[in-house]
């Protein structure tokens, strides 16, 4: 069921006591954690750059018992790479001052020789020329038996060389700036770089995330953020997902005019306090009418998932003893749409491990964000509380009313119902790292992480039996104290 893990009589030892101690606090049997729970933490190059690579490992061992990186190798987003967000205020560590000239891309060397089947290849990451944050840290965290794995994701900028072809089409017919699965040169892409990564580097393994959802999803605005998005805006609708509805028998004019029409009822309904026969009835008949909006979905659905397979297949076929992951995005634990679409059991056949999100402190504020969306669209016929309740109901946990919930954010309670749910889910087959967040950026007067919301988070995760947990998302947006309350979870 479990990889036995390698260890040092050292860290072996320092794990006993550390399972003895979590054991006790949280009165599970020890044998649920034969191996050590692996305690892994999300960092950015910028934070090896500013604060060097020993001082960044020492920190993370003694203050937070950490004992696996996730690097964060690719991204051309602020959500994993670059120093806190502008406007934000800055952590008690790392350089003072805020990167605004961020650019992200890979923050590896770039092999050329891997990118031969596609135009996207000048990815290499300007932000600190010549430092491979790879060949910098693996010798350090090796020597420390700390396990270091490649994180990358699916978040590009559309003014990258290479990428035009790449890119999604919408509804509209305008290039979105999202790169669409269906298009070979994409998974090309994902797969070359994941070569690179398993080939050039002895990484322990990788761990892949794509935050984004079919075009039906998006729709709606089911997701939190979702209020601002245009339903005429979805994807994808390029030659390659056409092709490939062709080849399903889906008749891609019928596609077209469904989401043409779903799109003016989510304008309508957003517009409007009450529709003639009601809003999930018309939702719910348009979807009879044109069934092609929902196996549009899957087709969306399948490419990435097809992503997933092919990754994992690539690593796999070079190095099989690398363990290979995935980022479960947030939006698993709002939009009953979105997880249905997450089937545990479609992934135990390409997944090693998944990191489900489970960020309870910004959870509040999102959750509120989603519920405010969906009750304007597909379910205004009820309020914005009954809609709440109706989804901790659909959700299967309980937490505080929508006017607490930005302020309040989730509790330690919905990590442990969301782990076990995971580990039912896996069925024992794949290990279940539950994300903790750590200081992720909210608004004005909403939910910030403090102390003793990681010290709960950890062992409401651990004690629900999850296999570790992934700290997130980044060590350049955390607060030391916070940090430390990871460590101080195992130790008492
Ligand atoms: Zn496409």
């Amino acid at each position: 069921m479990y990889t036995y893990r390698v260890m040092t009589e050292l860290s072996r030892r320092e794990f006993a006591k550390l399972i003895a101690a979590v054991g006790a606090a949280a009165r599970f049997p020890q044998q649920a954690h034969a191996v050590a729970p692996t305690i892994a933490i999300q960092v950015g190059a910028v934070s090896f750059v500013d604060e060097g690579v020993a001082p960044v490992l020492d920190r993370f061992q003694q203050d937070a018992a950490a004992n696996a990186l996730l690097i964060a190798t690719f991204s051309y987003g602020r959500g994993i790479a670059g120093r806190q967000i502008p406007g934000q205020p800055l952590p008690d560590h790392g350089k003072q001052e805020y990167d605004v000239n961020f650019h992200g891309g890979n923050y590896a060397h770039t092999h050329e020789q891997y990118y031969r089947d596609t135009s996207l290849k000048e990815i290499q990451a300007p932000d600190h020329p010549g430092f491979d944050v790879l060949a910098s840290v693996l010798p350090e965290a090796k020597s420390r038996h700390m396990k270091c794995f490649c994180w990358y994701e699916d978040v590009f900028r559309s003014d990258l060389k290479g990428i035009e072809r790449l890119l999604e089409v919408t509804l509209s017919g305008r290039k979105a700036g999202t790169i669409c699965f269906h298009n070979p040169e994409v998974q090309a892409f994902w797969q070359a770089l994941t070569e690179d990564y398993i080939r050039s580097y002895p990484v322990d393994g990788i761990m892949w995330g794509s935050e984004r959802q079919g075009p039906f999803g998006n729709a709606i605005g089911a997701a939190h953020g979702g209020s601002g998005h245009d339903p005429l805006l979805v994807t994808c609708f390029c030659n390659f997902c056409k092709q490939e509805a062709r080849s399903r028998g889906i008749d891609q004019q019928r596609a077209i005019e469904g989401y043409t029409n779903l799109a003016a009822l989510v304008r309508e309904s957003r517009a409007a306090t009450r529709l003639t026969d009601g809003f999930l009835v018309s939702y719910w008949r348009l979807l009879v009418k044109y069934p092609e909006i929902l196996a549009w979905e899957k087709l969306w659905n399948d490419g990435q998932q097809n992503t997933y397979r092919n990754i994992y297949n690539a690593a796999k076929s070079i190095r099989p003893e690398v363990e290979v992951g995935w980022h479960i995005w947030h939006n698993n634990s709002f939009s009953p749409f979105y997880r249905a679409e997450q089937d545990y059991a479609d992934f135990r056949p390409y997944s090693d491990f998944l990191k489900v999100v489970m960020y309870n402190n910004c959870g509040g504020p999102r959750l509120a964000s989603y519920v405010n969306s969906v009750s304007r669209t597909i379910l205004a016929d009820f309020s914005p509380e009954e809609v709440l309740g109706m989804t901790y109901k659909i959700q299967n946990y309980k937490e505080t009313s929508l006017s607490e919930l930005p302020r309040k954010g989730l509790s330690a309670n919905y990590v442990e119902r969301e782990t076990r749910r995971a580990l039912a889910g896996m069925g024992g087959t794949v290990k279940i790292w539950p994300g903790i967040d750590i200081d992720i950026p909210t608004g004005h007067d909403e939910k910030k992480t403090e102390p003793r919301d990681v010290r709960e988070a950890v062992r409401a995760a651990l004690h629900a039996g999850g296999d570790g947990v992934v700290l997130s998302r980044k060590y350049s947006e955390m607060r030391l104290a916070n940090l430390r309350a990871a460590g101080e979870a195992l130790q008492t």
